[in-house]
């Protein structure tokens, strides 16, 4: 509770508030460059509230357990009271629908590590692209996916922290490009409530919902709320699209430079539904974060 308050306090002094003068939970992805600590290091040197990390390096399958050291020296940070949520985002090379046996047992080896680092580190819950079936069909990928997920948390039931099934572009055969897909896979695990869901603004725009306009953002929620759930909702990544709209190519842009514009980011900042929703970018940047700083002020300026 201390850490809630001492959160609370920092978000008044930095102004990070929103309409309703409530805490906001805006930031941005993190590098863990240097040790996993020094992402609450990074998001506080730019006043995020909220951040998304890796909990390894993102190249590789899997890593060395976490020492005692680095897991305290992250979750005791004098810094991490600042912060009101942290989540975590899974490596790119897992794909729970994979068909090679090899690719398939890496991907539930590397899914468990990483859940059990981000439960480690205290994090609720590790976002994850559902997988991609390549080539064996929507169907048949989806049950792949249900299954690994199985598999997942047999193996590392007292792990509390969650998998977020995050929305993608459905570039290549990826899934989760559709509110559909996502909720099949929730609706046929063993057990659903290991399970959430992250919003990536860039993928549903690319994937082909219409959240170019208020009207459209606000019919999208509506669909992603009678399909799913908005109380899966966990976590949204704002960003702007390069690509078209129904282009199913996954490119990040910053706010307001891409092709969604700004109605639909108004409509998340001010929507009272996501006022308790972490919300951070994966937009391009620097090492010198400037761009996160201007991106955020942008998103600020909707409120
Ligand atoms: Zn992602
Ligand atoms: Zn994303």
């Amino acid at each position: 509770m201390a850490a809630v308050s001492a959160a609370i306090e920092y978000a008044a002094e930095g102004g990070l508030y929103n309409h309703m003068t409530e805490p906001l939970l805006l930031g941005a992805h993190m590098s863990i460059a240097g040790g996993v600590h020094t992402a609450i290091e990074r998001g506080c040197s730019i006043k995020c509230t909220a951040i998304q990390m890796f909990v390894k390096n993102n190249m590789q399958w899997f890593a060395r357990p976490l020492r005692r050291q680095e897991i305290r020296a992250f979750c005791d940070h004098v810094q991490r009271g600042d912060l009101l949520s942290i989540f975590a985002h899974a490596n790119y090379l897992i794909n729970l629908a994979a068909a090679n046996p090899q690719f398939l047992a890496n991907s539930i080896r590397a899914l468990s590590e990483e859940l059990t680092r981000a439960d480690q580190l205290e994090l609720p819950f590790l976002v994850l692209h559902p997988g991609a079936h390549l080539g064996a069909g929507e169907e048949a990928g989806l049950e792949k996916i249900v299954d690994s997920i199985n598999r997942v948390f047999r193996k590392i039931p007292k792990v509390k922290a969650r998998i977020a099934l995050e929305t993608t572009a459905g570039q290549g055969s990826c899934l989760g490009h559709r509110f559909e897909q996502i909720s099949c896979v929730i609706n046929n695990v063993c057990e659903p409530e290991r399970l959430c869901v992250c919003l990536d603004t860039a993928h549903i725009f690319a994937a082909g919902y219409d959240i170019g306009s208020a009207a459209g953002i606000k019919r999208t929620f509506r669909e992603f709320d009678r399909t799913i759930g908005l109380s899966r909702l966990a976590a949204i990544h704002l960003n702007d699209s390069k690509t078209a709209r129904g282009s199913r190519v996954d490119r990040h842009q910053h706010i307001g430079k891409g092709q969604i514009g700004l109605d639909a980011f108004r409509f998340i900042m001010r929507d009272r539904r996501f006022s308790k929703i972490p919300k951070v970018l994966e937009t391009p940047k620097g090492k010198e974060l400037r761009e996160d700083v201007i991106n955020l002020k942008t998103l600020r300026g909707l409120l």
